[in-house]
């Protein structure tokens, strides 16, 4: 099939790597070296505005930082809009807004064109593995239209709902990832300061209740090593925590909790810019108590 893939960035750069293996491939990405470094690599056809990807492409797949970006690339000046033609598969694999989707989705059947949001959790290692979790939301057509296209980087595919709830799956998941990386920094520098070391807190929690993701895998890879590698922006991460809270609003649901994390976590990209790595928040926590979490 002809497929388009626009936004090569961490999470965009290894999806659009499986699709180039059994897909007719055009990239297009906003800083344009990234997408001819992309092409020479896998075979790839570098388009040069979204218009001219979505020009002749049967399936499309955008991957930005949020939803007001893919808005940007679908009607901005030789946008996707002037190019896409009618009977073309849309599917968005930005955490985005639900709200945003929706109206795109209302924008995009005007023009017979399907569109489903399709955001991707598993991260970079998950993504160069193709055993992503993909949460779609959009019609029962689009689902099965969407299926065997997603199968190429993802193992779980789940039809969440309508349009908008594959984005607001992807908020609530991440935003318990948020409080959860938080919680865990809060109470371990706590324990590491009063003396206890960091590797048997850690196995003792990890044979505990209060063992999770972030505690199972997370930390031994980064936290305890002392490397931070950059695998996924803080920046996203409190964007992610920021949709979450707003899509609870309009369920008309109070969510304190979320709200701090969401501070917190913008304060700590106001402290560590937009570069970094979303452990980092840990980084800072070390710093402000003087307690390091290694071992
Ligand atoms: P990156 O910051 O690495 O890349 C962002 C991509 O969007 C780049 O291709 C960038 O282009 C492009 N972009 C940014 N702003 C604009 C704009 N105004 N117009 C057009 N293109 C733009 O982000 P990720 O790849 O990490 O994340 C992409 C999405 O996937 C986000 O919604 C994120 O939350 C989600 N995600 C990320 C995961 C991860 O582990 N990294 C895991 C799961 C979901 P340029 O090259 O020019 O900067």
């Amino acid at each position: 099939m002809r497929v388009s893939f626009l936004g090569l960035g961490a999470i965009g750069r290894p999806i659009a790597a499986h699709l180039a293996r059994s897909h007719e491939l055009t990239v297009w990405n906003r800083t344009a070296r990234r997408a001819v470094e992309f092409a020479q690599a896998h075979g790839a056809r570098v388009a040069q505005t979204p218009q001219m990807a979505a020009e002749n492409a049967e399936v499309l797949l955008t991957c930005l930082p949020n939803s007001g970006e893919v808005r940007q690339i679908l009607e901005g000046p030789e946008g996707i809009l002037s190019g896409i033609g009618t009977g073309v598969l849309f599917l968005d694999c930005t955490s985005g807004e639900p709200a945003a989707s929706v109206r795109i989705a209302a924008q995009l059947e005007a023009q017979g064109v399907d569109f489903a949001d399709a955001p991707v959790s598993g991260g970079t290692n998950g993504a160069e593995a193709g055993t992503l979790t993909v949460m779609v939301g959009g019609s029962d057509a689009t689902f099965e239209r969407a299926k065997p296209i997603l199968a190429q980087f993802a193992k779980r595919i789940e039809h969440m709902g309508p349009v908008g709830t594959g984005h607001a799956m992807k908020a609530i998941n991440n935003a318990l990832l948020a409080v959860g990386i938080l919680a865990f920094g809060e109470g371990m520098v706590g324990l590491v300061k009063a003396g206890v070391q960091a590797r048997k807190a850690l196995d003792v929690l990890n044979t505990s209740s209060g063992r999770s993701f972030v505690s199972e895998v997370l930390v031994p890879d980064r936290v305890m090593t002392g490397a931070w590698p950059v695998t996924f922006r803080l920046a996203l991460l409190a964007k992610d925590v920021d949709i979450a809270c707003r899509f609870l609003e309009e369920q008309g649901i109070k969510s304190p909790l979320l709200h701090r994390a969401s501070e917190l976590l913008n304060e700590a990209r106001a402290r560590l810019g937009e570069g970094a790595d979303y452990m980092e928040a840990i980084r800072l926590q070390e710093q402000d108590a003087g307690a390091e979490i290694r071992g």
